[in-house]
């Protein structure tokens, strides 16, 4: 199966291989509206909603974008779009008109598929008032039609076919090129390092319209197990759902692993909160050390994480057989076929142990960005990605991520990586979570300021109390908070639960 060239002949080699069992379980609150989707069903249907578009006028090369919640439909109408060969650019279910209008002209889509109203909120009205061309609702009902209108499924893996949003962390997001192969690639990579089996039951906790969607999806077509997916990640009903369901590996990114474990730890000792589960797996944000030895210690399961971004979904990933030295510390290894350089300020490769900023070459890496003029910034003369992360490679091939370049805080001239006093900050008991930002500052340039989430039910934090631990703690004065804020909870943004450090530079600078 890993031979496929497209998206769509895996779906047929596998409906092939495994027609009867599921890939795709949607959870619900009530057992009883749980729903399955299997190997076989996954093509059937694609088939005929494939039909139904080309009967509204999709052709090879179409540019469909939809906004969709996480469910079996919206699977089906993204494999449909896969086998005419339409250009699909995938929005995530919380974006309103400002990122939606900018997604929908900057990919100048033709269609664009809603829920009609979803959460309460009228996303066919929005679409309407934005001026969208081509909208439909693709909620319960699907476009339908005999698939024997069809013509033959594209042959080639290398056009682009999808469009994706980055974050926007940085700035506005980017839209960024992916064909069939470079999420083939990203999906089989995840596989291998994952050392899953067919016996695996796996959960998405993301949005299906993020990248990670359909990559995790074609590991589910080269390994033939299905992964539960629920419309509303919420939990208690999630855990349900997991448990339900046998979930032996579930994941999403560090805010679901602190999530999962403040749950479990309203369990009395022996107790495990999913009993099946025998990974976490994720990735997407920095994860402290310490959250990773808390997981392994109190869940009694496996923790591998991965660095990975909407341009190339799968950089490295945390072999779960690997030392728990290099678990915590490392992103893991890169798989074969990517390559990782790390470069100083000229652009040189550096040898091992060196910080510089990460480069990335292979099949995964994306074609470039809808804008001609960000694509031509994004990659050297040799073709590799610039990625604006900064760390280095250890002499075992494991990447160590210190940070973004746009998060480096410049004091006085001096580079402080808001990474190294996060991850302090995580092992100090009264912090839940934590997040570093310079701050504009007259005299110094940049002032660094801890923003931070108190743990319930410990004593109130001060700046004080804060710079002695961290001096305690051997960080250097030059490096130590001159400004600390307590907040409820950090702004995080919905897909992977980032923290956005814009909002948070923005409401604590000064005016
Ligand atoms: P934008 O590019 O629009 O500013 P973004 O870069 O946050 O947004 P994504 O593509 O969703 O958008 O996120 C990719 C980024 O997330 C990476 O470039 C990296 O900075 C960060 N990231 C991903 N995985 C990890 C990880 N394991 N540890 C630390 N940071 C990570
Ligand atoms: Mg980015």
């Amino acid at each position: 199966l890993g031979a496929s060239r497209t998206l769509w002949e895996l779906v047929e080699r596998r409906a092939a291989r495994t027609p009867d069992t599921p890939v795709l379980v949607q959870a619900a609150a009530d057992p009883a509206d749980d729903r399955t989707l299997t190997f076989g069903a996954l093509r059937e249907r694609a088939e005929r909603v494939a039909a139904g578009l080309y009967g509204m006028g999709v052709r090879p090369g179409t540019v469909v974008a939809w906004q969709l919640p996480t469910r079996i439909e919206t699977a089906l109408l993204s494999f449909a779009l896969a086998r005419v060969g339409a250009v699909q650019s995938p929005v995530i279910p919380f974006y309103r008109d400002r990122e939606v209008g900018f997604a929908l002209r900057e990919s100048g889509a033709e269609f664009f598929a809603v829920p009609g109203v979803w959460r309460g909120f009228d996303h066919a009205l929005m679409a309407r008032r934005l001026g969208a061309k081509g909208v439909f609702e693709a909620y319960e009902e699907l476009p339908d039609a005999d698939p024997s209108i069809l013509p033959p499924p594209p042959s080639d893996g290398t056009s682009v076919r999808w469009i994706y949003w980055t974050s926007g962390t940085t700035s506005d997001p980017k839209g960024v090129l992916h064909t069939d192969r470079s999420l083939l690639a990203g999906g089989s990579c995840l596989a291998h390092a994952l050392r899953l089996t067919p016996s695996d039951v796996g959960s998405m906790a993301f949005p299906y319209a993020h990248i990670a969607g359909p990559d995790y999806t074609v590991m589910l077509l080269l390994y033939g197990f299905p992964a539960v997916l629920f419309e509303h990640f919420a939990l208690p009903d999630a855990l349900d759902g997991y448990r339900r369901h046998g979930v032996t590996v579930a994941g999403g990114s560090t805010a679901f692993y602190s999530m999962f474990l403040a749950e479990q730890r309203k369990l009395p000792p022996g107790e495990k909160l999913i009993p099946t589960l025998r990974l976490l797996a994720g990735g997407g944000a920095p994860k402290p050390p310490e959250v990773y030895h808390a997981v392994v210690r109190e869940m009694g399961c496996r923790l591998t994480h991965g660095y990975g971004m909407t341009e190339v979904p799968m950089i490295t990933m945390g072999d779960p057989e690997d030392t728990a030295e290099n678990l915590a510390t490392t992103e893991g290894r890169p798989p074969a076929g990517m390559e990782i350089r790390v470069t100083g300020p000229d652009g040189r490769e550096l040898p091992p142990g060196t910080d510089g900023e990460v480069r990335l070459r292979g099949e995964a890496v994306c074609r470039g960005y809808v804008d001609p003029a960000q694509s031509a910034a994004a990659f050297d003369a040799d073709g590799f990605l610039i990625t604006g992360d900064l760390g280095h490679l250890t002499g075992s091939g494991h990447l160590v991520l210190t940070g973004r370049a746009k998060d480096v805080i410049i004091r006085k001239g001096e580079n402080i990586s808001a990474k190294e006093i996060e991850d302090l900050l995580h092992r100090h008991p009264a912090v839940g979570d934590a997040a570093v930002v310079g701050l504009p500052d007259p005299a110094r340039g940049e002032r660094v300021c801890a923003v931070v989430e108190q743990r319930p039910g410990t004593p109130g934090l001060t700046l004080d109390a804060v710079t002695s631990y961290l001096r305690g703690e051997g960080l250097a004065p030059y490096k130590l908070p001159e400004q600390l804020e307590v907040v409820e909870a950090l702004p995080r943004n919905e897909t992977l639960r980032k923290v956005l450090k814009y909002k948070l530079r923005e409401r604590f600078s000064p005016a």
